[in-house]
């Protein structure tokens, strides 16, 4: 059973919910107790929805797509996020460890060359448990960690060996900036220092077979309007700091959605000239791995 090999882990984040520290927010909330911090969570799991899901990059979703698992309650409020019924309104409905357990098996069964949970940073004392009950029953397929980055560094080390691919955000550069869309003013730090924990654990680069991914790391960064300074700073930052082997998902495919009309310079899509400057800054870079994403059915490899 895995479970013995990877107690300290199960103890770990089993605590965390006595005291909730599992991401920057560090509420120390006491969630058995009913206490609820920043992200809404409480003791039970909840889920939106879970399905095979084409839109992720080409060897996450493959020809038969990524079995994805989208979670309720988020620990950012990003005032543009599309997903917000699920973050932020708190949408899904509670399910036992044991039913995450076979959507993961079931999953499995459809075709999906990976389980992908999509923010799961505030349920991970439940999904760590749901993934070795799954590997016990026959899961096979790697997990692939689906963030937005807004990440400690300390849950990402006690992920080592549950979690075998990252799909890692870097969306803001600037405390300002984050502060003022996704009220993490943080978020670069944290970023930063846990992406450093990541690359530690399953290497800056991605191993495939066959085309399909096994382990590793995407960063993605979803281009926001007006912004374009913000993505010239990531984009420095992932040339000049990181491993050459890091491969980026460059993402266009931008629409205001939420609290999107609050703000008017975001309150659009992305112009043509900021795409073209967007690609134009890749070259500039000599960044050479990864995808540009025009929308979610498109994903063209970078040139
Ligand atoms: S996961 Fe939720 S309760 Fe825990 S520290 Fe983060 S925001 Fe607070």
């Amino acid at each position: 059973m895995l479970e013995g090999l990877y107690q300290e882990q199960m103890d770990y984040f089993a605590g965390q919910l006595r005291a909730c520290r599992l991401c920057p927010r560090e509420c120390g909330v006491n969630r058995l107790a009913g206490e609820v911090g920043y992200c809404g969570a409480g003791s039970s799991l909840r889920i939106a929805s879970y399905c095979l899901h084409y839109g992720e990059e080409p060897p996450i979703s493959g020809r038969h797509g990524s079995g994805t698992v989208f979670f309720a309650h988020c620990s950012m409020r990003c005032a543009y996020c599309q997903n917000y019924p699920i973050s932020q309104l708190h949408h899904g409905n509670e399910v036992s460890i044991h039913d995450l357990a076979r959507m993961m098996l079931d999953l499995e069964h459809r075709g999906a060359h990976n389980i992908n949970l999509v923010t799961a940073t505030h349920f991970l004392p439940m999904v760590v448990e749901a993934v070795l009950e799954a590997r016990n029953e026959g899961l096979s397929i790697p997990i692939v960690y689906n963030t937005s980055g807004y990440e400690r560094p300390e849950t990402v080390r006690y992920l080592r060996g549950i979690i075998q691919i990252y799909l890692y955000d870097m969306r803001y550069w600037s405390n300002s900036t984050a502060l003022k869309y996704s009220d993490a003013p943080d978020y670069p730090a944290f970023n930063h220092k846990a992406l450093s924990e990541v690359i530690g654990t399953v290497g800056p680069g991605l191993s495939t077979r066959r085309g399909i991914a096994t382990s590793g790391l995407i960063i993605r960064h979803l281009v926001l309007p007006s912004l374009l300074v913000e993505t010239e700073a990531i984009l420095r930052y992932i040339a000049e700091e990181l491993p050459p082997q890091v491969h980026l998902s460059l993402m266009f495919q931008y629409f205001p959605a939420n609290r999107a009309t609050e703000f008017p310079e975001i309150n659009r899509r992305l112009s043509q000239s900021e795409r073209s400057c967007a690609l134009s800054l890749l070259s500039q870079f000599g960044i050479r791995n990864g995808w540009v994403q025009e929308d979610e059915l498109s994903s063209v490899p970078i040139t």
